[in-house]
């Protein structure tokens, strides 16, 4: 077997950074990224034949943790009929079925196949039912590639953004308004210029791209408030959230319900998978019904169907929320205490199998907060856990995630690990 040093280098001639997506370059917490052979339950198995306790979980998807085998028989028995057909397949209605039964904002839904094409096309939705083009977004939310969507934040709540990555027209950027997140008097502002304007305001309802974070008491319902007051779209990035969190994600837990919800990760039960839904008046205004267009080749691809619809129905009858939460309470209580008798400052937000590390004294509410927490404490805890067999994501502004086949030893020796860690900084 080839050694992950050797592929690394093989994949740095010939694809751009040696990966596939930038952050799995370990660019932000420095070293060289190994390579998985193969991953079974809670545990990734490295080209050097590492075993690692994995806390990215493929970056949220795989929930009941890795090669799961009720999804792995689903996708088994799908391919026995074949891989793609091109015309409509019983799948795709078992599984629209499925989301509008679990998401509470759901009447209709369209599957595409990665969280960024969900996110992208409830954008153009938004608009295209509206007739209006401005958006807003917040600091820090991260919604996928999407053009007008990689806009970050200027200081003043009311600046129009500038684009965060090259190759991005500012005129596109200049459709974008960037609001700091957990501001009520900063939307309130920005509904009072451009309420007539804007199409769409679309957040990860809890923020997971930066860390993570909650929303204030009556934020999420004030935002609620005023784009039904100017009739501009509510959009949930419940790419993250959606399933996690609670079987009808952030929406669910809150009792606020958005206009339009983008889905991913989970629903293809580690296939490539997106979707986005909502109320079945705007929905309606997509082709073939309506003058939106959006389409897919492989949408609602009969494997990623079966594989997404096996995930689901496992939620279902598992419910294994309840114990997620006290995975992710056991190790949340373990890294504060050790951050405690260490006298280190630390936050950890965490919600049921999601959380994060802020090395900061204080909760840490917004994108300004989070990128002035010290990081050098992530990276060397990042590099400690690595070399005892536990997985973190590889920057310190990822969520961390838990899955039900973290429960007993991997969660134990997490706990472990990442304590002394903590203690060795
Ligand atoms: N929205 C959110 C909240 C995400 O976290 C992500 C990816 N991490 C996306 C959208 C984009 O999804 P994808 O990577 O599948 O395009």
């Amino acid at each position: 077997m080839t050694h992950s040093n050797d592929l690394f280098e093989r994949a740095l001639k010939i694809i751009p950074g040696g990966v596939n997506s930038p952050v799995r370059a370990f660019r932000s917490v420095g070293g060289t990224p190994f390579f998985t052979k193969r991953a079974e339950g809670a545990t990734l198995f490295t080209a050097d034949d590492q075993a690692l306790v994995d806390f990215v979980c493929t970056w949220g998807p795989s929930i009941h943790g890795h090669n799961d085998p009720t999804i792995k028989a689903a996708i088994s028995k799908a391919l026995d009929s074949g891989t793609s057909f091109g015309t409509p397949n019983p799948y795709e209605v078992e599984m629209a079925e499925l989301l509008v039964a679990m998401v509470p904002s759901v009447e209709k839904v369209r599957m595409v196949n990665s969280g960024t094409e969900a996110t992208m096309s409830a954008i153009r939705l938004a608009r295209g039912h509206t007739g209006r083009t401005k958006i807003i977004k917040f600091a820090g939310c991260y919604h996928g590639h999407v053009d007008s969507l990689l806009v970050q934040a200027g200081s003043g709540a009311l600046t129009l953004g500038n684009p965060d990555s090259a190759g991005i027209p500012p005129s596109f950027a200049a459709e974008t308004i960037v609001l700091p997140y957990n501001d009520s008097d900063a939307l309130t502002a920005a509904f009072e210029r451009y309420g007539d304007e804007l199409a769409a305001v679309i957040v990860e309802p809890f923020p997971a791209n930066v860390g993570l974070i909650f929303p204030f008491e009556g934020y999420l319902q004030h935002m609620r408030h005023l784009c039904t007051q100017f009739g501009t779209i509510l959009i949930f990035d419940e790419v993250m959230t959606g399933f996690r969190v609670a079987p009808g994600g952030v929406q669910e837990k809150t009792g606020i319900t958005p206009d339009l919800t983008a889905l991913g990760k989970i629903i293809g039960g580690g296939l490539p998978v997106g979707a986005f839904g909502g109320k079945a008046e705007i929905m309606d205004s997509i082709a073939p019904l309506g003058p939106v267009y959006q389409a897919g080749t492989l949408s609602g691809n009969p494997l990623a169907m079966a594989a997404g619809i096996a995930a689901l129905e496992k939620l279902n009858s598992e419910n294994p929320y309840p114990r997620l939460e006290s995975f992710g309470q056991q190790i949340r209580d373990a890294l504060l205490g050790a951050a405690e008798e260490k006298g280190l400052p630390l936050q950890v937000p965490q919600t049921g199998s999601m959380f994060s590390l802020y090395f900061s004294e204080e909760v840490v509410t917004n994108y300004d907060q989070a990128i002035a927490t010290k990081t050098e404490c992530f990276k060397s805890i990042f590099h400690q856990a690595l070399e005892n067999g536990v997985y973190l994501p590889p920057s310190p502004f990822e969520t961390c995630f838990i899955s039900s086949a973290h429960e007993g030893n991997a969660i134990n020796m997490a706990c472990d690990v990442l304590s002394k860690a903590i203690k060795n900084l």
